[in-house]
């Protein structure tokens, strides 16, 4: 279907094309939502001749709405959404609009590090490097993309592997948004699924936020990489802060649950912990549902984020800062602990990680809170940014808030394949970033 800015289904189709409920103040002049592959070579070559540039659209899950630009062509590629699985291989072919890829394996005993929520869109996420379940086990999701079908700035479909236009596929591994091609497939590699899972969880007042963030750093060294442990600051039923820990365990038998989340239960702060569940039996969907909880569908949000290695005394002032100026629940501050021996990274364009993850989500629901929550986000991390050592393209606020993404080598790498495969830039990039060092100073642009 192919939609011009004014026809009765435009605002709709523009709407439905991002998950925030705060849509863009950008309108595209044309909106194609394609079916087929074909669709896509035709309105990519459309686009092209007519000098439109294009934004692109999977799950539509960018907190900025970054596929939705002002002007030029939408094109909306969410129902390219197969899984096809090659159990023998152990691999599957994942079509762009694929959601919940870790929930649907699940069923059949696979495994992918797929989102931690069901309705994100394969193509964002694999595209900015995919931190999901056991990501610690398997690394950023995109190490597990072994080749991808492209349709490239002049409507060729390509694909791209370790020994094919393997910069392209370089790129696709962590460029995010500033991918310069359609991605009509990623071939990936598929794992056994953890045949046993389990919770655990402490909610504690935030007013032992001292002890419990420097308990976790003492803690952390040790965690088993099938641990995956979370922090989150945010309003509690009375209305004060609290802080949730977190720790899912996917693993292979209840014995190593009990082993890896035996720091839970001797955690020395639990007579000061309001509710304690120290291991339980759970299953991937109670995962996704506990996820799902913090981010209702329509909501109106902002989010930023930071890595950092600063230990938490240094944090501290700032999570503090945090706390106090919360929005209303489920706004929340998401401290993530990704560090320890990481599987090898291969050469791709990811390259900023580090210890820990932090990202501030503003949620809201009455559109006139706009001006009140918007900037809370990225306020609360410039705040914190002498700590950050970069940020996720996952939870990127680059149009509001540039931040280092990819390492310096890495972006000229990235700059230089995009010149060969999209020299007139016909798709749209990242909406801020950082200058180079030998560069002026740029501003960011919401186009
Ligand atoms: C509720 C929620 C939960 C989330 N949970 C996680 C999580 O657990 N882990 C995590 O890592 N991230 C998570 N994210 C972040 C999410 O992975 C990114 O926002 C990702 O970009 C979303 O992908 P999408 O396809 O849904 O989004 P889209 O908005 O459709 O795409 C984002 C950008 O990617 C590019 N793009 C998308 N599709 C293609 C394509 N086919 N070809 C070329 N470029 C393309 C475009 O530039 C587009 O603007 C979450 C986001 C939300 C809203």
């Amino acid at each position: 279907m192919r939609l011009k800015r004014g026809d009765a289904a435009y605002e709709q189709a523009r709407r439905g094309a991002v998950w925030n409920g705060r849509t863009p103040d950008r309108f595209p002049d044309v909106i194609v939502q394609a079916e087929t592959l074909a669709d896509v070579v035709t309105a990519v070559r459309d686009a092209a001749a007519s000098g439109m540039r294009i934004g692109i659209r999977s799950g539509g899950h960018s907190w900025a709405g970054n596929h939705v630009r002002e002007g030029g062509l939408l094109l909306d590629v969410s129902r390219l959404d197969q899984l096809e699985i090659d159990r023998s291989a152990m691999t599957a072919v994942v079509g762009p609009g694929c959601r919940g890829i870790a929930g649907k394996l699940a069923e059949r005993g696979l495994f992918f590090p797929g989102g931690h929520d069901l309705d994100v869109g394969a193509g964002g996420y694999l595209l900015q490097g995919g931190f999901g379940w056991n990501g610690r086990v398997h690394g950023p999701a995109c190490m597990s993309v072994d080749a991808i079908d492209v349709v490239t700035a002049d409507g060729e479909l390509v694909h791209a592997d370790e020994h094919n236009h393997s910069d392209l596929l370089w790129a696709a591994r962590g460029a995010g948004p500033g991918f310069f091609g359609v991605v009509v497939a990623f071939h990936v590699r598929l794992y056994r699924a953890p045949a046993y899972i389990a919770s655990s969880l402490l909610r504690f007042p935030f007013e032992v936020a001292d002890e419990v963030f420097s308990w976790v750093d003492d803690v952390t060294p040790t965690l088993a990489r099938e641990v995956e442990l979370s922090l989150f600051v945010h309003r509690g039923e009375s209305g004060d802060p609290e802080i949730i820990v977190t720790a899912p365990a996917l693993v292979n038998s209840a014995e190593e649950a009990a082993e890896a989340l035996a720091f839970i239960a001797s955690c020395p702060l639990l007579e000061k912990a309001l509710e304690v569940v120290p291991n339980q039996p759970a299953s991937l969907s109670d995962l996704y549902a506990g996820v799902g909880g913090l981010y209702p569908t329509g909501a109106r949000y902002a989010a930023d984020n930071m890595w950092t290695h600063a230990p938490a005394s240094d944090l501290l002032p700032g999570i503090r800062a945090i706390a106090e100026s919360l929005p209303p629940f489920p706004s929340a501050m998401m401290w993530n602990h990704w560090g320890g021996e990481w599987p090898p990274r291969p050469s791709m364009a990811f390259s900023v990680e580090d210890k820990t993850y932090l990202a501030v989500y503003g949620v809201w629901e009455d559109p006139a809170d706009d001006a009140r929550y918007a900037s809370w986000p990225e306020e609360r991390m410039q705040a914190m940014a002498h700590l950050s050592t970069g940020i996720q393209l996952a939870d990127e606020n680059l149009g509001r808030r540039p931040a280092r993404f990819i390492s310096e080598d890495n972006l000229h790498r990235l700059d230089a394949i995009r010149e060969r495969y999209d020299p007139k830039g016909l798709f749209h990039s990242y909406m801020g970033r950082l200058p180079s060092p030998s560069e002026p100073l740029g501003q960011p642009s919401g186009t």
